[in-house]
């Protein structure tokens, strides 16, 4: 069911509750805390100046790492108000406390078209436990509701449902960000019957991560490229040696359980041929060598896919229709073993230009094609790591169930 969005609404004079996710890295420097990295914050952007043309009172509501309940100096959110001026280019109005007479003479002051940001929401321990009180209040001077925060949204907590749930529950309407929308079009509605070929990468550290969206994706795709530890854990699978490599003996069953699946349907199954491997001695890897043979020897760990494998995964990119990439082929945090997620990542990018519609979710995913400076070269990256995974499996989020329909 489609959702009702900021773009749908008349917003002009409007008390606007803005969930967003402003959850950013932050360092402490010269007694100060220090964004990191304005990502998360820069996405929003495109909803505030909707909301700001629409002459909305916007009202922003974020959490700030896991202060658990109480206030923490270091999780403020003030030095993103700060940043949040800089990027709009418009003033910013902090309120100290996201509920109560501080909140409530902040949003009082507020004229149409202006920004305020509320402090950490997580120094309430009611919002965690989507408490009704806590959420009655954090509605108390609020006119609307909008949810432009798609990375906490697979969790009912009070800024993110309770809140949604007293504005609707009074005749209010409750709207998908911009943000949101995007994030909900390309993991939902072009997933939903994707262009084929449809090919799906899937990598990263385990397969028990990932199982349910493989389980889901055999459902859907032509093709599914296997990289990352999970390999090993479907290598076992199969009756082959691992050696060292990071798996998941308990998983074999799901992971034959897959095989079986694709095998069934038809679905082309890839996992990798070849493997680089290393071994850690002391906290440092040795260089990689490339191992061709089907199993990998004692006391060696698998750390990447090998050149034969990134060369035939490549192939299978090529002529895409649709692509879905979650998690890289080996631990491309160390520049050696990053060549096969490299490879993947240029694949991606070139079938893009092709005509492709390409997916990525998966922090690490974004990560890796970031450091390679293709980030624009993909259709769309995700910001919402838990939350995309759920959406994936075909789950309903809690934060976008209690959105008002169109
Ligand atoms: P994403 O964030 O894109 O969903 P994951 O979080 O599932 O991806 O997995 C990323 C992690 O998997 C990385 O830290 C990477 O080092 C690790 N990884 C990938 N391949 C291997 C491997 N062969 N052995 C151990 N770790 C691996
Ligand atoms: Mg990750």
């Amino acid at each position: 069911m489609a959702k009702l969005s900021v773009n749908d609404l008349n917003l002009q004079g409007q008390r606007v509750f803005t969930r967003v996710d402003y959850n950013v890295p932050m360092e402490e420097s010269g007694g100060a805390m220090v964004i990191n990295d304005d990502t998360r914050i820069r996405a929003t952007l495109p909803t505030l100046e909707a909301l700001r043309a629409q002459g909305a009172r916007i009202v922003l509501a974020a959490h700030l790492g896991r202060p658990k309940g109480k206030r923490v100096a270091s999780m403020s959110l003030r030095p993103v108000a700060d940043k949040l001026a800089e990027l709009t280019g418009h003033p910013v109005a902090f309120a100290d406390d996201c509920v109560g007479d501080a909140a409530a003479a902040a949003i009082n002051n507020l004229q149409d078209g202006e920004l305020l940001l509320l402090e950490n929401i997580r120094y309430h321990a009611g919002e965690e436990a989507n408490d009704s009180a806590f959420a009655e209040q954090l509605a108390a001077h609020a006119d609307v509701f909008v949810n432009d925060a798609f990375g906490a949204a697979h969790r009912a907590h009070a800024s993110t449902v309770g809140i949604a749930e007293v504005i609707t529950a009074r005749g209010g309407q409750c709207a998908a960000g911009l943000l949101m929308e995007r994030e909900l079009q390309f993991l939902g509605a072009e997933l939903e019957v994707p262009d084929q070929p449809f090919v799906v990468i899937l990598g990263g550290a385990k397969v028990s991560d990932k199982i349910k969206v493989i389980d889901r994706l055999l459902e859907k795709a032509n093709t599914i490229l296997i990289g990352g530890a999970m390999a090993y854990t479907f290598k076992l699978a199969l009756g082959k040696s691992v050696g060292n490599s990071l798996v998941e003996p308990d998983k074999v069953d799901i992971a034959q359980a897959a095989l079986d699946k694709a095998a069934e349907r038809g679905v082309e199954f890839l996992l990798p041929s070849d493997n680089l491997i290393s071994q850690m001695t002391n906290g440092v890897w040795a260089d990689p060598e490339v191992n061709d043979a089907e199993d990998i020897p004692d006391s060696r760990e698998g750390v990447d896919i090998g050149p034969a494998t990134a060369a035939r995964y490549a192939e299978a990119i090529t002529g895409a229709k649709t692509i879905l990439w979650n998690g890289p082929m080996g631990i491309f945090e160390d520049a050696r073993f990053a060549k096969g997620t490299l490879a993947v990542a240029k694949a991606v990018a070139a079938a893009t230009v092709a005509g492709a519609i390409s997916i990525i979710g998966g922090g690490d995913s974004v990560k890796a094609l970031n450091q390679n400076g293709l980030a624009e070269q993909v259709t769309f990256m995700s910001t919402g790591g838990g939350a995309s995974l759920k959406f994936l499996e075909g789950k309903e989020l809690p934060g976008v169930a209690v959105l008002t329909d169109k």
